[in-house]
Order: C-alpha cells, then structure tokens, then sequence
C-alpha cells in the first residue's frame, strides 16, 4: 500500500508520460484557462513571476472536458499544454491546492524530461523534487490531497472572495 504521498506521486508520473489528446475544434467548446471559479491563467501569471522570475512562455491552459477519477494535472512538454483535472474547478478545493497542482505541472515546462539508461523519460528527477518543496503551498496542498482527494458530491461552482487570497498572499511575498 504506496503512502498517498506517493500515490500523488505515482498520479503525476503517470499523467506526465500520457500524451495529451491534441485540441479538437469539431466538438463542445475550445478549452479555456477561465474556470467557473479558477483561472488558471492568473495562477501561471503569479507564480511564473514569484517563483520562476518570469522565465517560462506562456503556455496553452485549459481545463479537461471531463472529470477525472484520480489524475490531478497534465503538461505535455513538447506541445507546451499544461490540463488541470476540471474537478479541481470548485469552490471546496482551496486555491493553495490549485497553485501547488499548477507550480507542479509548471515545473514539467522548466524542467522538460532527462533520458534514463534505457531511453526512458524521466519527470520527477530530485531537482524536480527539490525545487517543488521550494513552493510556500507545497506540504499544504500535499496534506489536501491527502486527507480530502477526491472529493464528493456536488461541486461548489461560485466564485470565492478574494479576500485571503492564497494568490494575493503569494504576490506580497514577491514584493
Ligand atoms: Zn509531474
């Protein structure tokens, strides 16, 4: 029985080496990064400047069209698409655990993959690992997920007040 630690872990490795279905414009709406309660392109905007000093390029963000069972988040490196679980866009999630999953996934783009012995991709190298405890949201959101991953019933779809806005915490510290 793996720790959910690693259990978090093994999820992530696993969505990091799925390759994404490419975009479709023949179904349902385009993907956008404007959740009903997150936008994922404010999370990439603070966090590219307070932890990653502006360095990466935007990527494509958007939320998965369909709610998945366990996988948390998505980066396709070479595409240069990073696809939150769209169950995460919901009030009841703090927005600690969007930021920790987001900087996670934005550490996909940083990073990119190092090839092991046989050839095989590697994601979570330990730089990969360090540098994800050096977010302030980090063992926050570990202990979510943890204790409270996957949630049940209804999701909660309004907006959350700004006040003791983890994102607005996040910027301060920045400066
Ligand atoms: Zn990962």
């Amino acid at each position: 029985m793996p720790s959910q630690l690693e259990l978090f872990g093994s999820m992530l490795i696993a969505s990091a080496q799925t390759n994404t279905p490419k975009p479709s414009s023949r179904r349902g709406p385009v993907h956008k990064p404007q959740g009903a309660v997150y936008d994922l392109a404010r999370f990439f905007a603070v966090i590219n400047e307070v932890m990653f000093k502006q360095e990466l390029a935007p990527p494509t963000m958007r939320w998965s069209r369909n709610r998945w069972r366990y996988t948390l988040g998505l980066c396709d490196v070479e595409d240069r698409v990073i696809t939150l679980n769209c169950a995460l866009d919901d009030a009841r999630i703090p927005e600690v655990v969007v930021a920790g999953i987001m900087h996670h996934e934005m550490l996909h783009l940083y990073f990119g993959f190092s090839e092991g012995a046989r050839g095989q991709r590697r994601y979570h190298t330990p730089e990969f690992r360090a540098a994800e405890k050096l977010f302030p949201g980090f063992e926050t959101t570990e202990r979510w997920i943890a204790d409270h991953w996957p949630l049940r019933g209804r999701p909660a779809k309004r907006p959350r007040p700004e006040t003791q806005s983890f994102l607005a915490y996040l910027s301060m510290m920045h400066g």
